[in-house]
């Protein structure tokens, strides 16, 4: 008999594992369950759906022939309720049980709310699914004035989206800049000052204590914390994500803010693997449990995870990740680690030009380059090497810098 594989989630880990699988395990049964009533699309593309500047089409990925080419069983608008991992089986919204030989959690993570009064208003948006996509487009279209919360990678999705909107909006942070944790001052500027550029304003050290709404229960303004009272009738809200762990609390699953996977993605059980947003995997290269929320990441855990369900300890992960920005005039990437780390370095190598390397040990976990994506290749590869740069890290920051500036490494 073949094996049976079930695959809960349709993004990006979910659906590469699919693939994999039925490239590798050729009579394998593979069913792949998503609530979602789409199968695989591009999620990092719906930010620019919502800008007005993509059609929907090709943000679709597979389409729902592809499942049938490729023999895969698509359960779409399906939520999965419980996963049994004593008798290989998981029971779906409407009580059907599926069993299985090896079990793939994608499950990934949830927008977290606002605990803030009328957080559910009218006009007030999160961002993840193209369905949210849809919303917030048809939404910031008929809008004047914006408000958003959350200084991160997604917070900055909703700026952009404002500003090609042609949508004034005040950018409500808690701290003094964009994304503290993994930028200094220096280099936020320059994200602040693009922001400006497209009439999205930033407001330091504020936040949203509560929204106020019309008569019709949309939003009408964000007041923060200062009381200053900020008019809009469109908000975006992305303060993080809640990780899906809910499905397998009460499971002999190990939970530790995700699902705890080995470098195989598999979890403490031996037939369940889990891959992409939802995983605390062991980075081989950071020495330690580490979590990561990209979509390259993603990618390849379910591709390793499907490997690893056919044959185990066939192939560990080992990644560096990284995460572009593509709203503005100049380029901004973020890789491995960049809010990690017990030391770093930064510089400002030209004008507009910024960079900025996080450091564990003397060895580089990660960082931020703005304008400049060159030495992009030779920080990744220091990585991976885990090359100690210590007493030399004044190199890293010159432009132009290249691995072969550094010495040679010593036998540890
Ligand atoms: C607007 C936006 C922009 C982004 N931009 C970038 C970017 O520029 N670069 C980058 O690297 N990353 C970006 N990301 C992050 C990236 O998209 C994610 O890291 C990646 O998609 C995670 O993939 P995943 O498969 O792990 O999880 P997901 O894509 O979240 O998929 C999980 C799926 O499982 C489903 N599911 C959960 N629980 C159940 C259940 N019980 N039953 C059935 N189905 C369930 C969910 O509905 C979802 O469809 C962006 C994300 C968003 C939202």
């Amino acid at each position: 008999m073949s094996d049976s594989y079930v695959i809960i989630g349709d993004g990006i880990a979910g659906a590469s594992a699919a693939e994999t699988l039925r490239q590798e395990a050729p009579d394998a049964d593979i069913t792949v369950i998503t609530d979602e009533g789409e199968s695989l699309y591009n999620r990092i593309l719906i930010k620019e759906y919502a800008k007005g500047k993509l059609p929907e089409a090709p943000i679709s990925i597979h389409d729902e022939s592809w499942y049938d080419d490729h023999d895969v069983d698509l359960r779409l608008d399906t939520v999965v309720v419980d996963v049994d991992v004593e008798s290989d089986e998981i029971r779906t919204h409407e009580g059907e049980t599926i069993g299985y030989d090896k079990l793939l959690l994608g499950i990934g993570g949830t927008p977290q709310q606002l605990p803030v009064e009328n957080a559910d208003a009218k006009g007030i948006h999160h961002f993840w699914t193209f369905q949210d996509a849809r919303k917030i487009k048809e939404s910031v279209e008929d809008a004047d004035r914006g408000a958003i919360v959350g200084a991160g990678l997604l917070g900055i999705d909703f700026a952009a989206i404002c500003g090609a909107q042609d949508v004034e909006a005040k950018y409500l942070m808690r701290g003094d800049s964009w994304w503290r944790y993994a930028l200094s001052n220096e280099g936020a500027e320059i994200m602040h000052e693009a922001m400006r550029e497209r009439g999205v304003e930033p407001v330091f050290d504020s936040g949203v204590d509560r929204f106020e709404v019309d008569d019709d229960g949309h939003v009408e303004a964000a007041v923060d914390p200062n009381g200053e009272r900020y008019e809009c009738d469109f908000a975006g809200v992305a303060i993080g994500l809640d990780l899906n762990t809910e499905l397998v609390e009460g499971t002999p699953i190990e939970v530790d803010d995700g699902i705890v996977v080995d470098e195989y993605m598999r979890t403490n059980v031996d037939n369940v693997f889990a891959a992409g947003d939802i995983t605390r995997f062991y980075d081989v290269l950071l020495g330690e449990q580490a979590q990561n929320g990209a979509w390259g990441s993603a990618k390849e855990q379910g591709t390793i995870a499907a490997r690893n369900m056919i044959d185990y300890e066939s192939e560990r992960f080992e990644w560096v990740s990284s995460y572009s920005i593509t709203h503005f005039d100049f380029p901004f990437l973020s890789f491995g680690h960049p809010t990690l780390g017990d030391d770093s370095v930064e510089a400002t190598t030209a004008e507009g030009e910024w960079r900025r390397v996080a450091l564990k040990d003397g060895k580089v976990v990660g960082g931020v380059l703005i304008g400049d994506l060159s030495p992009q290749s030779a920080f990744k590869k220091l990585m991976r090497e885990g090359r100690d740069v210590r007493g030399q890290t004044d190199l890293l920051m010159e432009p132009g810098f290249s691995v072969d500036d550094l010495a040679a490494p010593t036998e540890q």
